[in-house]
């Protein structure tokens, strides 16, 4: 047993937890719990490789998938079939940084159906945010992201306090075979070790850059859930205590210019990944969310002008310099646009 760390007073939480070669191998062990002619519901911006795993794959075996903007609890509610069996959230969710109720949803979800809800927790960590302790059934992790830390780890990790659940995912855990090296259990038990520490300067640097970015003249919006312009802040501010190092933006200009600022920084590297100790730039519709539907890009918001950043543990001054030099030299040779 150990303390939770939500915002509820002397909430306790006694929860199982497995292990997973890869955050990917997680969703296919929970996938594996439904059989053909069952639904579920997903979040409809996710993580690129959850989407392209349920529209190419899931699929295919005669499951639906339905994906909706979980934002707006209505939405959730008018979704739920009789033979909803999943539901598949991510909070903030990637690239738009969204912030789903997690306790609205959990609640619609067990009195409309007996369905169980995942939540995609990737984002935040468990040091942020704490999905069991608000109704959600199930907790899953990339740990290859900050749970890790040292981006020399691919693993994914599942909590959940229901015991059938529990029971089911470990079978399945053992019957498919998605089991992490114990050398890899190894480095990321030592990256865990300074998760708290890690977390607060990934969120001290990531506030810093994001309200840098949010009055530079070549930004046109932030999207970080803690500024109060954010349309779930309210949300985000109650079921989280803190935020990550997770931001996204959108620059005043089309591809040229995004190109020519993510090849003109020089600490932030362009890769996809994210919750490393080294800072990390990326271009979704290129790159992590390239296997999304154009048109489906186009209605999220993942346009080319949008660019997400993985605010690592360097020197915030150096970041926020990197940042500053690369869109201005960005914009200088870009002029005509
Ligand atoms: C990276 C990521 C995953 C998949 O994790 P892998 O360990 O890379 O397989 C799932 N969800 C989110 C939000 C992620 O960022």
């Amino acid at each position: 047993m150990h303390l939770c760390r939500c915002r509820r007073s002397r909430c306790t939480l006694t929860s199982s937890a497995l292990a997973f070669a890869s955050g990917l191998a997680t969703t296919v062990v929970v996938i594996n719990t439904l059989k053909a002619g069952d639904h579920v519901i997903c979040m409809h911006d996710v993580y690129g490789g959850t989407n392209r795993y349920f529209q190419k794959v899931v699929q295919n075996f005669g499951v639906e998938i339905s994906f909706v903007d979980c934002t707006n609890v209505e939405n959730l509610k008018a979704a739920i079939r009789p033979t909803t069996k999943l539901v598949w959230v991510e909070t903030p969710s990637n690239p738009m940084m969204e912030v789903t109720d997690i306790e609205a949803c959990a609640s619609a979800i067990h009195s409309a159906s007996s369905a169980f809800m995942v939540v995609d927790n990737t984002f935040m960590s468990p040091y942020f945010q704490r999905p069991l302790a608000l109704g959600a059934d199930v907790c899953m992790n990339s740990a290859t992201k900050y749970i890790n830390g040292h981006s020399d780890v691919v693993m994914g990790l599942l909590s959940t306090n229901r015991k059938d659940l529990y029971d089911r995912l470990k079978f399945l855990q053992n019957a498919l075979g998605c089991v992490p090296s114990p050398f890899d259990c190894f480095l990321c038990n030592r990256g865990l070790k300074t998760l708290p520490l890690r977390m607060k300067q990934h969120q001290a640097s990531g506030l810093a850059v994001a309200k840098f970015l949010s009055t530079h003249r070549h930004v046109q919006k932030v999207l970080h859930p803690a500024f109060e312009d954010h349309p779930q802040y309210e949300i985000s501010a109650r079921q989280t205590s803190g935020s990550s190092g997770m931001l996204s933006l959108y620059l005043k200009g089309g591809l040229k210019q995004a190109n020519a600022f993510l090849s003109n920084l020089k600490i932030f590297t362009l890769a996809e990944s994210l919750g490393g100790y080294e800072s990390l730039a990326e271009h979704p519709a290129i790159m992590t969310h390239a296997s999304v539907p154009e048109a489906e890009r186009e209605a999220l918001g993942i346009t080319d002008s949008l660019v997400r950043l993985s605010v690592g543990l360097e020197d915030e001054a150096d970041l926020i310099a990197d940042l500053d030099n690369a869109l201005n030299v960005a914009f200088s040779e870009n002029k005509d646009q």
